[in-house]
């Protein structure tokens, strides 16, 4: 079922969904499972698996030589969605990004997806490659998120990349990523909600948003969308915080600010265990106040982890 379904079925009510990355490459399925079962007493209508570019790893030879080899570490996210589906019964969400594909391979794999009943997409453009400072879009591929769209909503049009086929329309709901705190290479707000609003006018039916600490930042956000005219469901995309590394870290991957009290708060904990009951504790607060504020879904990045969200669905849901 699309998550627009979802979200129109529960009656103003807000769901409960997460996100899990594949595992590691030498894992099993199971690891995915642990991670989701402790998670389905809350009922989620949906669960989101990302997807990862390969990387470049050096093996050295007994020569000395090294060899530069494209690996991708966590392989896997149609195979799990597949089994998600079929073990849970509830919608799967494969992301879906530009790099590291081409068109071609972007058509194929929508219709993989297609053929396994798989009805909803997050489409991203994808982080760069570790090695990359900057993203760069794979030779034939797509260079933004909104490229990727336009070829989502073209086959849902029945118009293949070389040929159209009326009778094999797609009919995938998509979703797109936006950044309350603005996506870190945009010069300015107004140039990210730009682009936002052309992945909308593209046929984006719903945003999940990166990850905050300060509601106000999710209330102004929605605030603008509707000013640019952007009416789709907002989701919001919520971590809580477990580790004192993770102010250093979570500003410095995800280009987001932790409130000042919070990181005072943490700064005063006289333990690691201290401080994942502040982060838990604030999470649970924040999402009080987005389910007054009638936020459709409450979806959590678990990293994988299901324990702090499950502390926290618990208080909520
Ligand atoms: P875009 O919408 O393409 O935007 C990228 C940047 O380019 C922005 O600054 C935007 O303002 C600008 N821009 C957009 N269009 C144009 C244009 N036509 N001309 C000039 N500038 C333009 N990464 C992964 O690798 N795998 C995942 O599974 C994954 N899941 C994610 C899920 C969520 C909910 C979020 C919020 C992020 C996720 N990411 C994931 C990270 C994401 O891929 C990165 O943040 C990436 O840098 C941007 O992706 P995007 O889809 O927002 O890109």
């Amino acid at each position: 079922m699309k998550i627009t379904d979802h979200i129109a079925q529960s009656g103003g009510k807000t769901l409960f969904s997460f996100e899990l990355l594949p595992p590691t490459k030498g894992k099993s399925i199971h690891s995915i499972y642990d991670a989701i079962d402790p998670l389905m007493e809350f009922k989620p209508p949906f669960i989101d698996v990302t997807y990862h570019r390969e990387d470049y790893i050096y093996k050295q030879h007994e020569s000395g030589l090294l060899e530069k080899i494209s690996y991708r570490k966590r392989p896997g996210t149609v195979a799990i969605c597949a089994a998600i589906m079929n073990k849970y019964k509830v919608d799967a969400v494969p992301h879906l990004i530009c790099g590291g594909f081409t068109k071609e391979e972007t058509e194929n794999a929508l219709i993989d997806l297609q053929f396994l009943g798989i009805d909803n997409v997050l489409v991203l453009r994808g982080d760069a490659r570790q090695a990359d400072t900057n993203f760069i879009p794979t030779a034939g591929g797509h260079n933004y998120a909104s490229d990727l769209l336009q070829q989502v909503v073209n086959m849902n049009q029945g118009k293949y990349l070389h040929e159209d086929h009326e009778a094999f329309k797609t009919d995938f709901c998509i979703g797109v990523a936006g950044y309350p705190e603005k996506h870190f290479e945009a010069p300015n707000l107004k140039s990210d909600f730009k682009f936002l609003k052309k992945k909308v006018d593209k046929g984006a039916n719903f945003i999940v948003t990166q990850m905050f600490y300060d509601n106000q930042k999710y209330i102004e956000f929605v605030k603008k969308c509707r000013e640019h005219e952007i009416h789709v469901p907002i989701i919001p995309g919520l971590k809580p915080i477990t580790s004192s590394k993770q102010l250093v870290s979570l500003p410095k991957i995800f280009h987001i600010d932790i409130p000042e009290e919070l990181s005072e708060a943490i700064q005063a904990c006289k333990s690691e265990a201290e401080v994942k009951e502040v982060g838990i504790e604030h999470m649970i607060a924040q999402c009080q106040e987005l389910i007054k504020l009638g936020a459709p879904v409450l979806h959590f990045y678990t990293m994988s982890n299901p324990n702090p969200t499950k502390r926290i669905a618990a208080a909520l849901f």
